[in-house]
């Protein structure tokens, strides 16, 4: 049986009546991961042993019929910023390269508690900062579809692992598309939910008032499987909304006929990779032929000011979240002959440059002068394009629109033209900007493999809504594949 073909529902479905055990799917992951990873460097900690233990755990209650769980025995990644009881969770920094937590993220409690079996930890940029995963301590993550080209980050270990087979959802954290991108990298489904749908408890912070857990799958099933899981509120983060959940999975299926869905243009078009925007034309297609109406929407306060504005909120924010790495409280120590070179020696050592950077900038940005000036305007720009958007979804259920300007960035290209990268995140961080849910979907492939992913965004809580636009788009696009890594180079392991 080729498990790692399986989707998470599949899998699921065959341990809770009995066609296969929870083990037996796990063993064939983890030796998936062995064979194969060391072509794309994706998983940075394999906890085999804690992993087998679940899995038998799942096993001993399907034996007495106590198995019933919606992702019984469904094996899953999670991004090295998310806290695991017992298992190093390093942010990919020599920050915090040795640190153990003694506590699970709620998003990875939640994911046991539905039956999933941790398998590890994933690939990152180091703190969530950038898009290409190759600030990691452990080494750059390769794409699986062409491993010239980046998998795109921050979570590029998580979707990496997800197209090459590695597991059917792996989550990851988005703050400004860290989700979305590197699935749209990969050719995978990312999510990235309303701002408050999913506890951000246990999850290592880069700009709070952004960040959001998002999974990535390789379909909208399992996608919604996995989003009926994770969300729900949390006392741990007051962040998180106690409305009632929808049943995601149930309305992922409603369709879209008699839905207006708005394209956006007005935006400069000839500076994106050809291919994507053919995706959006055949997406607004799928839409048109699935029933629903589409019109033209122009945005321009947000096409105009959100990368910027997204760039000042987040290193701003950061710069106080980031703070408490210092040698003492938390993090790296380096010896000092008094307090203030203790703390310059840790910061200095632990933290490594693209971070180092952004807290600079970050803290110039909350700089009185500054901070009137570029932090405080940003704040309101930021409602602004809240704004926009809001008026938008008063016409519309759902906008279509990039969510990369480009195909997979080539390694390195980080060095040569790092504004180009930043430039990259302007469709993928209004969503954080506006607190939005927004879905990166895989709707094909280029003639070289590459994929071509767009963007979904809907109403602040419309998560449901999106989930059903996705699904029926993904029904005439059909499912991504798997990425055929075992075919491709030498297998290093
Ligand atoms: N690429 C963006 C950045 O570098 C987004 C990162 C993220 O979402 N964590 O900030």
């Amino acid at each position: 049986m080729e498990f790692y073909k399986l989707s998470a529902l599949e899998i699921a479905e065959g341990v809770k009546n009995g066609k296969w055990t929870a083990s037996e799917v796990l063993s064939a992951h983890l030796e998936r991961i062995k064979k194969y990873d060391g072509n794309i460097n994706s998983v940075v900690t394999l906890s085999e042993e804690s992993a087998q233990r679940e899995a038998e755990e799942i096993d001993r209650m399907s034996a007495d019929g106590r198995a019933q769980r919606p992702l019984a025995g469904v094996p899953f990644l999670v991004k090295d910023n998310f806290c695991t009881e017992g298992i190093r969770t390093t942010c990919c920094s020599k920050m915090l390269s040795d640190w153990i937590p003694d506590y699970d993220a709620t998003a990875v409690r939640r994911m046991k508690a539905a039956g999933a079996v941790l398998m590890g930890k994933t690939n990152m940029d180091e703190f969530a900062m950038g898009s290409t995963t190759e600030s990691s301590i452990f080494g750059p993550t390769l794409n699986p579809r062409d491993f010239d080209r980046v998998p795109g980050g921050s979570s590029g270990g998580s979707a990496a692992a997800v197209a090459a087979g590695f597991c059917p959802i792996a989550l990851g954290s988005d703050t400004g598309g860290s989700v979305r991108q590197p699935s749209a990298f990969c050719g995978v489904q990312g999510m990235k939910p309303s701002y408050g749908q999913i506890s951000r408890y246990g999850i290592v912070a880069y700009a709070s008032s952004l960040d959001q857990v998002g999974p990535i799958t390789r379909n909208i099933g399992d996608m919604a499987a996995a989003m009926e899981v994770l969300a729900g509120p949390d006392s741990n983060d007051t962040t998180c909304d106690a409305y009632e959940r929808p049943s995601f999975s149930e309305a992922s299926l409603a369709g879209i006929e008699g839905k207006k869905i708005a394209v956006l243009t007005g935006y400069d078009t000839d500076s994106m990779d050809r291919p994507l925007i053919e995706a959006i034309e055949k997406s607004a297609d799928y839409c048109r032929s699935a029933g629903a109406e589409i019109i033209e929407a122009q945005l321009p306060i947000t096409m105009k000011h959100a990368v910027a504005c997204y760039y000042m909120v987040a290193l701003g924010d950061a710069s106080s979240k980031l703070a408490c790495y210092d040698g003492m409280r938390y993090g790296h120590h380096a010896e000092g002959r008094n307090l203030a070179e203790m703390y310059k020696k840790s910061r200095n050592q632990g933290f490594g440059k693209e971070v180092r950077k952004r807290i600079l900038i970050g803290t110039c940005i909350l700089t009185r002068g500054y901070y009137e000036n570029y932090y405080v305007p940003a704040t309101k720009v930021r409602q602004m394009i809240a704004d926009e958007y809001a008026e938008l979804f008063k016409k519309v259920d759902a906008l279509i629109c990039p969510i990369s300007p480009a195909l997979p960035y080539k390694k390195g290209l980080v060095e040569e033209d790092p504004v180009r990268i930043y430039l990259g995140d302007a469709f993928s961080s209004i969503a954080n900007l506006a607190g939005l849910p927004s879905i990166s979907l895989n709707v094909g492939f280029t003639e070289k493999g590459l994929p071509a992913n767009v963007q979904l965004m809907g109403p602040r809580f419309g998560d449901a809504g999106l989930l059903a636009l996705a699904r029926s788009i993904e029904n005439k696009a059909g499912c991504p594949s798997i990425a055929e890594i075992e075919k491709k180079g030498e297998c290093r392991i």
